[in-house]
């Protein structure tokens, strides 16, 4: 493999023209857009109509006229294409940790003799956060009990209220098999809750297919929606009557708009809305899902696969660095970043960032390298391997010159 081979795969890519439809500044190679997707050209452009037509001039009337009203409903239909969800069965609202509170508590409360949240010790922070505030807030009547990726399935019994698991690890990417844990969680009588947060976008997900209860996921990674996007929430539509949001807001409401004394939920997904959504960050995010819609999501599969093998390739040839691959080898068991163990992780990731290639550092010891099917290039994985081989030689060059010295 050589970069002239890597410019080749681009000629031949069929989604190579998706790239010049994102905002990609000059000299960056960008692997972190698992983190916080590029900006697409069509997004500022529709924001500045959004702010002068529908804002600036149509003001309290865009409710109506520019459908700001139905927004969340709109754009969590669009979503659910994309995960295999039927239209009414997803809303964009909130971010993902509050979608994550308004769906575990409803679950702990259609199963009230069952005291468990059960998710893996090593799940995404705020989805363990989340849970364990929601469980003091009970006030010891429940319990959040963590434990590792191995042990899921043994650990359900029928005290389990709800499997919460993050499809797609942020960590180490490895996916988990969607349809093979809902069916155990439902076996014991457990709900199957998914964290799509690096899912949408990255790997194909069918909701509905693996029989899934409750979903949550972000907007702002492989979506591209801007930073701080509105999330989703689905709730498959066997339990749309029965669950019942803990953040009764009045945008949930049946009728928002009679300002009755008490609360009644909305039928349907419209019921997990607590308030005004912002509709700025609303146009953002269509847009971003929108390009998803036009985009072949087995392509893209393929696409991010393939520049994953093609990275663990090139730092496979790199040894004696300490370099150590974190992710799964095996492309169908990763979803669309690899991350890599190495001891100063944190110093080398820096390094990195300055000399233009962006990644992140998770701690103690892992950089991640994100690989967004729609604008990230064969080249730029040739040229982030090399430059993580040039700092690394660098590095080591520098510890035996010191140690002859
Ligand atoms: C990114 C991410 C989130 C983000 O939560 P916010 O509420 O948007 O900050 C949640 N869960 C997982 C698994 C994520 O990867």
């Amino acid at each position: 493999m050589n970069r002239e081979a890597c410019a080749e795969l681009d000629r031949q890519d069929p989604l190579a023209p998706w790239r010049d439809r994102f905002e990609v500044p000059e000299g960056v190679v960008y692997l972190d857009g698992n983190s916080l997707g590029a900006l697409p050209k069509a997004t500022s452009t529709q924001l500045a109509r959004v702010l002068r037509d529908e804002w600036g001039t149509g003001l309290i009337r865009s409710w109506d006229a520019a459908h700001w009203i139905d927004a969340p409903q709109r754009v969590g239909g669009k979503i659910a294409r994309l995960i295999g969800a039927e239209a009414d069965e997803v809303v964009a609202a909130d971010s993902t940790s509050v979608n994550l509170f308004k769906l575990l508590a409803a679950a702990l409360r259609l199963r009230p003799e069952r005291p468990v949240i059960l998710t893996e010790a090593t799940n995404f922070p705020t989805d363990r956060y989340i849970a364990e505030g929601l469980v003091d807030l009970l006030g010891g009547t429940h319990e959040l009990r963590l434990v590792d990726r191995d042990d899921l399935t043994q650990a359900l019994d029928d005290g389990t209220a709800v499997l919460a698991l993050t499809h797609v690890d942020y960590a180490s990417a490895a996916v988990h098999d969607m349809p093979a844990l809902t069916e155990a969680a439902h076996r014991c009588g457990a709900l199957a809750l998914w964290d799509l947060s690096h899912s949408a976008g990255a790997v194909p997900v069918d909701l509905n297919g693996s029989q899934a209860d409750l979903a949550v996921g972000c907007g702002y990674k492989y979506l591209n929606g801007g930073p701080g996007a509105p999330a989703y929430l689905y709730v498959a539509r066997r339990w749309q009557d029965a669950l019942r949001s803990p953040l009764s807001g009045w945008m949930g409401h049946a009728d928002p708009f009679a300002f009755e004394a008490r609360y009644r939920p909305a039928p349907g997904i419209s019921r997990w809305l607590a308030g005004t959504p912002s509709i700025l960050a609303m146009a953002a995010l269509e847009v971003g899902v929108d390009i998803w819609l036009q985009v072949d999501q087995q392509a893209a599969r393929h696409k991010s696969q393939a520049l994953g093998d093609l990275f663990i390739q090139l730092l496979d040839s790199l040894i004696g660095l300490d370099l150590e691959i974190v992710s799964p080898r095996q492309g169908d068991r990763r979803g669309s970043h690899v991350s890599v163990r190495h001891p100063q992780a944190s110093s080398v990731m820096e390094t990195l960032n300055r000399e233009g290639v962006i990644g992140d550092f998770r701690p103690p010891d892992v950089m991640r390298f994100g690989f967004a099917a729609l604008y990230t290039r064969y080249v730029d994985i040739w040229d982030a391997a090399s430059r993580l081989a040039q700092i690394l030689h660098r590095r080591t060059e520098a510890i035996r010159t010191r140690a002859v010295s």
